[in-house]
């Protein structure tokens, strides 16, 4: 992570533009290299939001150098990480489509533009997995379009800064939905991210299906306790092959639940499937 001294060098590089979006931890800013006229999208976290922990800094600096060497297609790609005293600024790739979801919000896709979506997330989440970076948070906001109509999940390896913004994961997931939330969270058993991001890809590609969520309630509790059960219901027009897949996706035991290499096999997932060649 380069130091600066002050705000002023990164003002120097960059022109601040209009903010994007807030996230929980997080504002974003549309900004321009101001060298070379490159738009990037600078996400703005405060140290002491971190509770200024060397530790806890040192681990993110860790996170942040493995995520700025990761270049997949499919990923919001990582340019720079510049700190001053007081804040983190992490320069990204500006990703101009919006997000995955608004398309939703317009009614229900296509099986085959599901399984389109559903193979480029799969794709990159797999390889990152296969890298040893776990997401822990998939869900709407955090999966984006480029101009081209491609998935870019934004995010990926930032969850150490999260967890300590939320110390407990529970709590973060309490303030938020936790509808993509995996069972063995919810149950506070110990958990692996490899699985917990296969359960929230269940979720995402049954809302894509569907156009809504599969466990769902105005009551929380109740919501937390249909997770736990993992009972929802897959509605009648979806192929078999398709409901055959989420329910091994949205299998509540994490030890049964299917794993990347199996999704790439399964026949539903692997129609048409090229699995996307990484330079890095
Ligand atoms: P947090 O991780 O704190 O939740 P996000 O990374 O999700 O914050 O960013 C909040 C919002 O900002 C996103 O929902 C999205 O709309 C927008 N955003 C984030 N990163 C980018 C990006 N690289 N390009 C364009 N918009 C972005
Ligand atoms: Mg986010």
């Amino acid at each position: 992570m380069a130091a600066l001294s002050s705000e002023t060098a990164l003002f120097q590089k960059y022109e601040l533009g209009r903010l994007l979006g807030c996230g929980a931890f997080a504002k974003v800013y549309l900004a321009r290299d101001v060298a070379t006229g490159q738009e990037v999208a600078i996400k703005v976290i405060h140290k002491s939001r971190l509770r200024n922990d060397a530790n806890l800094i040192a681990n993110i600096k860790r996170e942040i150098s493995i995520m700025s060497k990761l270049r997949h297609p499919h990923t919001v790609r990582l340019y720079e990480v510049l700190a001053t005293r007081n804040i983190i600024y992490i320069v990204l790739e500006y990703v101009k489509g919006g997000e995955l979801f608004a398309m939703v919000a317009k009614g229900r896709l296509t099986e085959a533009l599901c399984r389109k979506y559903f193979q480029q997330l799969v794709g990159v989440v797999s390889h990152c997995h296969s890298r040893g970076i776990y997401h822990r948070d998939l869900k709407p906001e955090n999966l984006l379009l480029d101009e081209d109509e491609n998935l870019k999940v934004s995010d990926f390896g930032l969850s150490a800064i999260r967890d300590q913004v939320h110390s407990d994961g529970l709590l973060h997931t309490l303030c938020g939905t936790p509808a993509y939330v995996a069972p063995e969270i919810l149950a506070k058993r110990g958990y692996d991210g490899a699985k917990i991001d296969i359960w929230s890809c269940g979720v995402i590609l049954f809302v894509l299906a569907a156009g809504y969520l599969p466990f769902n309630d105005p009551n929380l509790m109740n919501m937390y306790r249909k997770i736990y059960k993992g009972e929802f219901r897959c509605p009648k027009w979806m192929s078999p092959g398709l409901k055959r897949l989420l329910s091994r996706l949205l299998d509540t035991n994490p030890s049964t639940r299917i794993t990347m290499e199996e999704i790439k096999l399964d026949p539903w997932f692997a129609k048409g499937y090229k699995n996307t060649k990484v330079r890095e």
